[in-house]
């Protein structure tokens, strides 16, 4: 039978990288100019794909808008083939709702044009997570098209059952975690195996003869298909008279200008039975092992850091808040929310969130996260505000008290210490020169306070004065009315407070001298946590030493910082040949208790590791001349600095897990900084939360693995356990970590960061500010659990950096309950995703998944609303109906009517 080459064009195009995001751009605006002339001018160049993501389409027409009717044109008539995704967005880095929201809009937005292509788009994706199949499948996809995580052996090689990421064919099944099914493509010559195809017959012949190898090695199927075009590549504009004199040269193929949906439906005919099944993340699990870019999970940690603020607040404060306020407003800040999202979105291409890309890149970036962060912190303050003026928070006998609503907008009961800084006393400008009542609050005697509940009853609080400051209020209908006002700062336990609910509080004056006795003067000496859960000491050698007491297990040695030389790039890391890491142990020059009150206590640690300054000038000589890392022969230099980390372990009465804070100034280069947990734990496999799936990773690399360090991805947790008992570290914007085997026992090594002074890939682009030097605070939780309390602990560690907010309001009547729950959640196994409300219908949207690997029951309910099964793209799912049931892994999406 003939075989059919089919040739597609596009231009991989990472907006921003070796170049900043504007020059990228420039050269973007060129590209989409030269592919409109040809289909204009050659009726033969019958098709250009837009690589995947909508936003091109923004990003040429931000310069070009006169165009946008040719755009149009070429779109309807098929000739620009768009969608279906809103970027290229790396999967490992981004959050579960980051990944679906890039599917939804980029939906919408082709919707706008005319079609999109129904093809999981992944050509660069630095690994691809295990959801994708059942993501597709809710997408009504059946392909998912990927240049790397599988290792293709051609079929010369037979695979065997046990091999689940090396496939014979480039074609192969693809099952999830959940155990969907699709057909995955991997590009294994590569998205640009038909790149610049030649005109002259000579070159053609040459260029086809190994190109037809390279491909027949790897499809199984008589549809060849080769993407002409690469990183940027300019459209070939001669490329129609090159398939001309191709289909001339080679009579037993028919060589077409091809798009997806045809290779598509003509390769899904041909599929042989034989494919290879790949199962779950494919993260090149069979290679060597230094080409997984796992490490651009640490480099420039503060996006990291950044990434994981502004996820926590779209998706887990300001959307949920205003999902609730819709109940009092009957409005929803869709246009807002979507613009957040997408400037937030547009730090998610994996050139970006990886951190791989030259220092101008990621200042841009920084902004993004900054502007994205504002708008999510103005409908969250609007939201609370709406909410709260509608709440009834008058009572008799409350008359000089300040109200204020705690939220829990978490889809769990939530244990914590709450926090918030109230203005009492306020004088307006209008009524007085500010200095003057600066000066009277400063001076006046400050009044007593309690903290009482809705219903009247006094609760535990500290409660301090911080004396007079200045505020303004912002009124929907007058100018704006600056004031000075008393700052009383309140923190309170909040225990178990229910899924998505609010309560009242009020600050009450009380008249009585001295209500509160002073705290006993606590105990400056002992240097040691406790409470009823769990207890933590000090070690001699500056580790800790910490017991589940319900468990009545001891894990030691805990707090290792670890540093050593990174000659590699913001890739890859490569420590120095024979170099030897330095640790903290001993090196505790300082601990002390830094807080302590009735209900929560802090300590002070600190380290001083004397680290070497940066790498010697050989680096340098070896980055210029483009030495691969693995070759390079630079070590450290013999000067060193102190590097002092100030870390702080504070635990709450109420909780069951140790909060960390680690802050250190880094003035050194060209080195890694991870802290080691040891679990003394003996296991084979560990557990890490990922893109909705709690995934199962094995501790061991394949044979094929050369590279000394098996680096991963985790968001909000990694575990590792045995049946009886297990550690959970949660990291806090804190990506990369190593599940380290010694000595028979695992140990938990969490990278704090890199620093590096070159992007690495295809030449020397020095990046200066990869060196991360400066101040960061690396935030982690530690917690146990024993036997039967796994889901448990998983699920406080999913919503550990969700904190319980606090809003301040004043005495008014109102349709809403002092104290409610908006959404109840039960079921052991399941987190909520998303709590926000529906585009064209505004009904509520609740999204979730199950984190296990076995059948799980749940129960949601809001109020009067009924639930509706519906895709992730908030399309109804008539056949389902409300089963109550979720299957391992099983991402469900419900609209509330
Ligand atoms: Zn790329």
């Amino acid at each position: 039978m003939m075989k059919t080459v089919h040739i597609i064009s596009h231009s991989h195009w990472d907006r921003e990288w070796y170049l900043p995001y504007e020059k990228h751009h420039m050269l973007l605006v060129e590209l989409i100019d030269d592919v409109l002339e040809l289909f204009e001018t050659d009726p033969e160049f019958k098709s250009f794909y837009l690589d995947g993501q909508t936003i091109i389409l923004d990003d040429y027409l931000a310069v070009r808008p006169q165009k946008k009717p040719l755009l149009e044109k070429h779109i309807q008539n098929g000739n620009l083939k768009i969608g279906p995704f809103y970027i290229l967005q790396d999967a490992f880095l981004t959050s579960s709702e980051s990944n679906v929201r890039n599917m939804l809009i980029g939906h919408r937005e082709s919707k706008k044009w005319g079609s999109k292509v129904d093809i999981g788009y992944y050509p660069d994706t630095f690994g691809n997570v295990g959801q994708t199949p059942q993501l597709m499948k809710q997408l009504g996809f059946d392909i998912a098209a990927y240049g790397r995580g599988v290792k293709p052996t051609g079929f010369a090689n037979k695979t065997t059952e046990e091999d689940n990421f090396v496939s014979s064919y480039s074609e192969m099944k693809w099952v999830g975690v959940d155990q969907s099914e699709i057909i995955g493509l991997l590009f294994a010559n590569w998205y640009s195996n038909g790149n610049e195809v030649p005109v002259a017959e000579k070159e053609a012949k040459i260029f086809w003869d190994q190109k037809l190898k390279d491909a027949e090695a790897y499809a199984s199927t008589d549809q060849l298909l080769f993407m002409n075009g690469c990183d940027h590549q300019p459209v070939q504009k001669d490329l129609s008279k090159a398939i001309e004199v191709a289909n001339e040269l080679y009579l037993d193929y028919n060589f077409v200008h091809s798009n997806f949906e045809d290779y598509m439906y003509q390769v899904m005919a041909e599929l042989p039975e034989d494919l290879d099944t790949v199962k779950g993340e494919l993260t090149s699990q069979e290679t060597e092992g230094w080409y997984t870019l796992t490490n651009t999970a640490s480099s420039r940690i503060y996006l990291k850091q950044e990434n994981h603020q502004v996820s926590v607040l779209l998706e887990q404060i300001a959307e949920p808040l205003a999902t609730m306020a819709y109940e009092v407003t009957g409005e929803y800040p869709h246009d807002q929310l979507d613009y957040a999202w997408k400037t937030y979105m547009q730090n998610h291409p994996h050139d970006s969130i990886c951190g791989c890309s030259v220092d101008e890149v990621h200042a841009g970036m920084m902004t993004r996260f900054q502007n994205a962060k504002n708008v999510g912190e103005y409908v969250k303050d609007e939201s609370m505000d709406k909410l709260t003026s509608h709440i009834k928070t008058a009572q008799a006998g409350m008359e000089n008290a300040v109200p204020f609503v705690v939220f829990n907008t978490t889809g769990s009961k939530k244990d914590g210490v709450a926090s918030i800084s109230l203005d009492t006393e306020k004088i307006y400008f209008s009524e007085q020169f500010p200095t003057a009542s600066y000066q009277e609050i400063k001076e006046a005697a400050a009044p007593n306070y309690k903290i009482v509940n809705a219903s009247g009853k006094e609760v535990e609080a500290e409660i301090i004065n911080e004396g007079p400051r200045f505020g303004y209020e912002l009124p929907k209908d007058a100018f704006r009315r600056p004031y000075i006002s008393r700052n009383i700062t309140v923190q309170l336990p909040v225990d178990q407070m229910v899924s998505y609910s609010w309560d009242t509080y009020y600050l009450v004056p009380v008249n009585e001298e001295t209500v509160h006795e002073e705290n006993q003067e606590s105990d400056k000496t002992d240097i040691t946590l406790k409470n009823d859960w769990v207890s933590l000491e000090i070690n001699s050698n500056g580790t800790i030493s910490v017991t589940d007491l319900e468990q009545n297990r001891t894990y030691s040695n805990l707090l290792v910082f670890e540093d050593v030389g990174d000659i590699g790039n913001e890739y890859v890391f490569k420590q120095p040949n024979n170099e030897k890491p330095i640790y903290s142990l001993n090196k505790l020059v300082d601990a002390k208790v830094s807080k302590e009150n009735t209900f929560f206590k802090e300590l002070t640690l600190v380290h001083e590791m004397d680290i070497p300054v940066r790498a010697d000038k050989q680096l340098e000589i070896e980055q210029q001349a483009v030495v691969e890392f693995r070759n390079r022969k630079a070590q450290r230099v013999k000067e060193t600095k102190p590097l002092r980390i100030e870390t702080t372990i504070s635990l709450a009465k109420n909780s069951r897990h140790f909060s960390f804070s680690s802050t250190l100034h880094n003035e050194m280069k060209d080195h890694r900084l991870r802290v080691l947990f040891p679990t003394g734990i003996q296991t084979d496999v560990h557990y890490a939360d990922s893109i909705f799936e709690t995934v199962k990773r094995e501790n061991k690399v394949s044979s094929a693995w050369t590279n000394p360090t098996n680096p991963q991805r985790a968001h909000r947790f990694i575990n590792v356990r045995r049946d009886s008992h297990g550690m959970i570290l949660a990291p806090q914007g804190i990506p990369e970590y190593e599940v380290i085997s010694e000595s028979d026992q695992q140990t938990i090594g969490l990278t704090l960061f890199r620093a590096v002074g070159e992007m690495g890939d295809w030449g020397y682009f020095p990046t200066p500010e990869a060196q991360c030097q400066g101040t960061y605070t690396f935030d982690y939780h530690l917690s146990f659990h024993g036997k039967d309390d796994v889901e448990k602990a998983y699920k406080e560690a999913i919503y550990s950096p969700i904190p319980l907010l606090i809003h301040q309001t004043d005495l008014h009547d109102g349709t809403m309950k002092s104290t409610e729950q908006f959404l109840s959640v039960d079921g052991e196994s399941i987190a909520v995703t998303a709590l926000k409300r529906n585009a064209g219908t505004n009904n509520p949207v609740t999204r979730f998944y199950n984190f296990t690997s076995t059948n799980s029951s749940y129960k949601l309910e809001m109020g009067s609303y009924k639930p509706v099964e519906a895709t992730i793209l908030e399309e109804e799912v008539q056949s389902h109906g409300n089963t109550q049931e979720v299957k391992p892994f099983e991402i469900k999406t419900h609209i509330w009517k």
